[in-house]
């Protein structure tokens, strides 16, 4: 026996395409929602506002307001050349050899020298030179130092345009100048 049943009418089948509506939208749903949002909001904006009134701000307005950092800062290297002795301690520990000294012994004649510390200067100076590209800021050039006279400072603005102007010449009377600024 044959069972052909009836086809489905385009309004039955519009009808079995919609998703039934098992939850509508009650007036007391739709007041829900809205105090649900403004409520997530608010929350919101209370924990903003806390944290622009109240939270510390971790930025400051560098130029103008600068870190003062610790006196035990590794930043900028600074040889005091009138109290180095150009013994080659400092070039000789230097991890990365990015300090470069050339010395000649002293003319017998001419006068005695001394550091502050009362070492006698036997070798003139004639270079002593850094480059900070290279430098790694261990700290063993001023730790092996015998004259204390290479040190660390707290400068750390010294930012240029190619990696050759980070090479500092310490004889150099513009460098020689930092001592006013940067020893404390
Ligand atoms: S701080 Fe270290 S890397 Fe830099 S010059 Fe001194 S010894 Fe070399
Ligand atoms: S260790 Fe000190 S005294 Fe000796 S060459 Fe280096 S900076 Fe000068």
């Amino acid at each position: 026996m044959n069972s052909k049943s009836n086809p489905l009418s385009l309004d039955e089948l519009s009808q079995l395409s919609q998703p039934r509506d098992t939850n509508p939208l009650t007036f007391k749903k739709w007041f829900t929602n809205i105090w649900e949002t403004f409520r997530s909001v608010t929350t919101g904006l209370g924990i903003t506002m806390k944290y622009v009134t109240s939270v510390k701000p971790v930025t400051i307005e560098y130029p103008e307001v600068r870190e003062v950092l610790p006196d035990t800062s590794r930043s900028r290297l600074f040889n005091d050349v009138d109290n180095c002795i150009s013994c080659f301690q400092c070039a000789n520990v230097c991890p990365v050899d990015c300090i470069y000294i050339a010395a000649v012994r002293r003319d017998k004649e001419a006068p005695k020298l001394k550091t502050d510390g009362g070492n006698p200067i036997k070798l003139d100076l004639i270079q002593y030179t850094i480059d900070t590209a290279l430098c790694c800021y261990c700290g063993l050039c001023t730790t092996v130092c015998p004259t204390g006279c290479i040190t660390h400072t707290t400068d750390y603005e010294y930012s240029q345009y190619t990696v050759d102007q980070m090479k500092y010449d310490y004889l150099d009377e513009e460098v020689r100048a930092w001592k006013s600024r940067l020893i404390k």
